[in-house]
């Protein structure tokens, strides 16, 4: 049961954060993963990290998500390498902060061309791989951000990570009758470089959120995407689960016991 060994998978985003963590977990079940992302010494790094970790291969492809031609590169490569795409990822993202007052036309297009176009011209990109996959397979990377929560400065980001859900939605209803599932990963605050440079701050006072008590790792994500990438998860689309440790639980921030009171 839910193996995924052989399958053919593309994880964008994928040279650092969330998305490693997510193209280690396949490549740990002995996937072939292609690990996406623009910088070509970052994507070979990773690529030949990952490939330690499996049976399958590991092979990087530069590629822009926001450029729909490189997008249309990346699906004839992994197709070349692997002979097909069952399980696309579509996970590279940008959170840069804009407060609405004083937010730009530019700052507003960078967002929703990685976050929104990018997560759509991937997927069509793999379209035709995913049509003659026996069991296609989209997971999105989505966030609590916008879908669920709000957070002053992240007014275009959360726009952005809503409109994947609507996306999510009627593309797992048009590619249902293909076998095809679509369905969205809905992090938390997990710790990656991306994150980092948000500051220790920001870090802090989400630690203090979080009713787990900890923010989440890339891996947590993985193992999400991972079981929804199996055969075993056929009946599942169009859904957006949440992998927060409890974060949108609380209903006030006292409402977050301490991590002692597990003892008392
Ligand atoms: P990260 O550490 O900054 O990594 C982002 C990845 O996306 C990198 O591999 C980056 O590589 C790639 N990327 C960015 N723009 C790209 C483009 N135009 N084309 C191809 N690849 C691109 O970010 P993260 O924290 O792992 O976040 C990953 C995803 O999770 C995002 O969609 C984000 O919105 C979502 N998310 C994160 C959190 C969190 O707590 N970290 C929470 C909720 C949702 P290059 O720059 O080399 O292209």
């Amino acid at each position: 049961m839910f193996a995924l060994a052989g399958k053919s998978v593309v994880v964008t985003g994928a040279s650092k954060g969330i998305g490693k963590g997510i193209a280690s977990v396949f490549a740990r079940a002995d996937a072939n993963v292609a690990v996406v992302a623009r910088n070509a010494e970052q994507v070979a790094a990773c690529a030949a990290e990952l490939d330690l970790l499996g049976t399958g291969r590991v092979i990087g492809a530069v590629t822009d998500v926001c450029d729909p031609e490189s997008c249309t590169a990346l699906a004839r490569t992994v197709t070349d390498a692997f002979g097909g795409i069952d399980v696309v990822c579509a996970n590279a993202g940008i959170f840069p902060e804009a407060p609405l007052a004083t937010m730009t036309p530019q700052q507003l297009d960078e967002v929703l061309d990685v976050n929104v176009k990018g997560t759509v011209y991937t997927v069509q990109s793999c379209l035709d791989g995913l049509r003659a996959s026996s069991a296609g397979r989209i997971i999105l990377t989505s966030s609590i951000t916008g879908p669920l929560t709000g957070f002053p400065g992240w007014s275009h980001y959360g726009a952005s990570k809503a409109a994947q859900l609507g996306f999510m939605r009627t593309a797992a209803v048009e590619l249902a009758p293909h076998g095809i599932t679509v369905n969205a990963v809905l992090p938390g605050n997990i710790l990656t470089e991306g994150l980092v440079e948000m500051g220790e701050d920001y870090i802090a006072s989400m630690t203090r959120s979080i009713p787990a008590g900890t923010l989440g790792r890339p891996d947590d994500i993985g193992y999400l995407a991972a079981f929804l990438a199996t055969d075993e998860a056929a009946y599942i689309t169009g859904q957006a689960i949440s992998v927060d440790g409890g974060q949108v639980l609380p209903e006030t921030p006292e409402a977050v016991l301490p991590l002692d009171a597990a003892t008392s």
